[in-house]
């Protein structure tokens, strides 16, 4: 089998082969071996966010990815006469405004520009002029850019004046220390193919147990409703329709790798030796990150295009993957960027080879290195 390309993106991730190997098995869905292991991976992920059935939290998995785990809890946490405040700095917060749009529900919005934090003071402000609003969101790491909110300030705030706090951690849970009660989080979202490094196919809710109970009767959809799918798998274990039983094998693999490496801390000082290593070597070639270093995640970093005009980004990303390296096109507002992750099976020598293979390339491009600086 021809050797796969390393992964720079914000998933699907590069796995280990260990992981992709536990798929080489059927499952029957009904079957005790199965259930068991679903029950296992609930548990273990709930002991990730520092939670147990014990300290009043559940854990829900949902078929599909992140998305459908944000559409899931939107459509079924907010009541018919709920409002939701949505904290939005990147292309992630915008897509919880289209989901409230879609489902008719009352939203306020809070923007800020991609390269700027969710400001705490102004969700303060927010619920102290709307007692309309029930529920808040933010995205704790934005993949837009890589920034990283102000998570636990906000969820203080919100939960002081007992609103609930919906958070998508989609790209920062396993790889960033979460703990759900510290945080005032009463719904936590994210997906097996991010931080924890399973493949693709289902996302996963952590939420208060109380939380949960009050979405009875109230979702906007019948597959996605959160309160009938927990019911389902604490009832007889199972998942209401079709599980994705290989992604499941992996993700409990990928759960066993994540302990071996020493848990969260672990994984997030891979993630971080990664990301400076890359900082430091786009630096050299000349490449300006797109954050400023404070508000910059380990997870992934935005880089402004070179103002040389041999450099096309097409051709640049084509040219990587010929040398088995995928980045990540752009997705910013306003800016001309590309983003390179550094989640997933990735080492230190594969970011240096990623780095071999950018000045590789940029010569074969005629720009001029160090790169000159973003026009
Ligand atoms: C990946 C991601 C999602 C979900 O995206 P999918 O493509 O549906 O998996 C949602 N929010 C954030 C912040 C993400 O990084």
């Amino acid at each position: 089998m021809a050797k796969d390309k390393l992964l720079f993106t914000p998933g699907p991730l590069t796995t280990s082969r260990t992981v992709k190997e536990a798929m080489l098995h059927d499952m029957g869905s009904r079957d005790e071996e199965f259930i068991a292991m679903v029950r296992d991976i609930r548990r273990q992920l709930l002991e990730l966010g520092g939670a147990s059935q014990a300290s009043g939290y559940e854990a829900v998995l949902v078929q599909g990815s992140g998305t459908f785990g944000v559409e899931s809890v939107l459509s079924s946490a907010i009541p018919a006469k709920g409002k939701l405040l949505i904290l939005v700095n990147g292309a992630y917060g915008e897509r919880m405004v289209q989901m409230a749009t879609r489902y008719g529900i009352a939203t306020e919005v809070l923007r800020w520009s991609e390269d700027e934090m969710v400001d705490p003071a102004s969700v303060q402000k927010a619920l102290n002029a709307d007692a309309a609003i029930t529920h808040v969101v933010i995205v704790d790491c934005e993949t837009t850019t890589g920034i990283l909110n102000p998570t636990e300030k906000v969820g203080a705030i919100v939960q002081a004046a007992g609103r609930t706090f919906i958070v998508d951690a989609m790209s920062s849970f396993g790889a960033v220390p979460t703990d759900l009660a510290a945080g005032g989080i009463d719904y936590l979202i994210s997906s097996a193919n991010k931080c924890i490094e399973g493949v693709p196919g289902f996302s996963f809710v952590l939420a208060r147990r109380s939380k949960l109970e009050s979405c009875k009767g109230q979702a906007r959809t019948l597959s996605l409703d959160l309160y009938e799918q927990w019911r389902g798998l604490e009832g007889n274990g199972q998942f209401r329709y079709t599980p994705p039983t290989h992604t499941l094998l992996a993700f409990a693999q990928a759960l066993k790798e994540l302990a071996e490496e020493g848990g969260v801390a672990g994984r997030a000082a891979r993630y971080l030796g990664n990301h400076n290593a890359l900082k430091a070597g786009m630096k050299e070639l000349g490449f300006l990150p797109y954050l400023a270093p404070e508000v910059q995640s380990y997870i992934i970093t935005a880089f402004h295009y070179p103002g040389d005009t041999n450099f096309k980004f097409e051709e640049f990303y084509r040219r990587l993957s010929q040398r088995d390296m995928v980045i990540y096109p752009g997705k910013l507002g306003h800016v001309d960027c590309f983003r390179m992750g550094n989640i997933g099976r990735l080492k230190d020598k594969d970011i240096q080879a990623l780095l071999v293979a950018v000045e590789g390339v940029l010569k074969e491009m005629s720009v001029a290195i160090p790169v000159a600086r973003p026009k």
